[in-house]
């Protein structure tokens, strides 16, 4: 672990002490289907089933910096997986475990959202995140600017209007942006009158995000 985390710092994926320290404290062999525990440590995505994958370390790295959720705040993470980047997050919203802040991750897929609970249970962050399963498209209902950070680890067609509406002013949405073969990550920052600034900075490819602002026409592989 010491190792790959030295590399990403060393290339410039972790920026921050305290990513570096989140990913210190967050096995990613506990996210992992267990007959590929000996691949978790390589920065490369992993199978998890049902046709998707845990994100690359860097790429998980590269978005985490980019939310920069802070201390005590409330993230919004649309497309669970794993959990290893909800539990990432948790660890900079509420370092300490104390209940300042707290992650809500949406997962579509039931299967997906069982195995992230019991790996988030055994890495000791499941009081941290709240796993829901449902159509993260449309964020979490209707409540408006609830949430500080929403980052979306899935590719989408376009910015969802539901997740702008759910994001609060002066917080950041990190989005994959583009078609299903390569997106664009990108940061929407919702300024204090409302204004959105969008900034769209690296290539990127990620699964795609389904559901009704998702790509549609996308199934689940089982
Ligand atoms: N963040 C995950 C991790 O740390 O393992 C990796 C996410 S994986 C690249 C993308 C996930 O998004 C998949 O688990 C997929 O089922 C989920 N997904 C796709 N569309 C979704 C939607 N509309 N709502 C919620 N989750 C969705």
């Amino acid at each position: 672990m010491r190792e790959l985390i030295e590399s990403l710092i060393a290339s410039g994926y972790i920026r921050s002490e305290r990513v570096a320290r989140a990913f210190e404290k967050v096995p990613r062999e506990l996210f992992v289907p267990r007959d590929l525990v000996k691949y978790a440590y390589i920065d490369r995505p992993l199978p998890i089933g049902y046709g998707q994958t845990i994100s690359a370390p860097h790429m998980v790295a590269i978005m985490t910096e980019a939310l920069d959720p802070p201390e005590c705040s409330l993230v919004l993470e649309i497309g669970t997986g794993s959990g290893y980047q909800a539990a990432i997050l948790a660890e900079l919203v509420d370092p300490q475990s104390k209940g300042c802040g707290h992650v809500v991750s949406v997962e579509l897929i039931p299967g997906l959202a069982m195995f992230a609970r019991e790996n988030l249970r055994r890495s000791g962050h499941i009081d941290r995140v709240s796993v829901i399963v449902g159509d993260g498209s449309l964020g979490t209902g209707i409540e408006r600017e609830a949430y500080e950070r929403i980052i979306v680890t899935a590719a989408s067609p376009k910015i969802p209007e539901p997740l702008i509406l759910q994001l609060k002013k002066g917080g950041r949405l990190v989005i994959p942006v583009g078609s299903p073969e390569l997106q664009i990550l990108t940061i929407v920052d919702k300024k204090k009158d409302g204004r959105l600034e969008i900034t769209r900075d690296i290539p990127c490819v990620f699964v795609p995000l389904r559901g009704i602002h998702g790509y549609r026409d996308y199934y689940i592989n089982s």
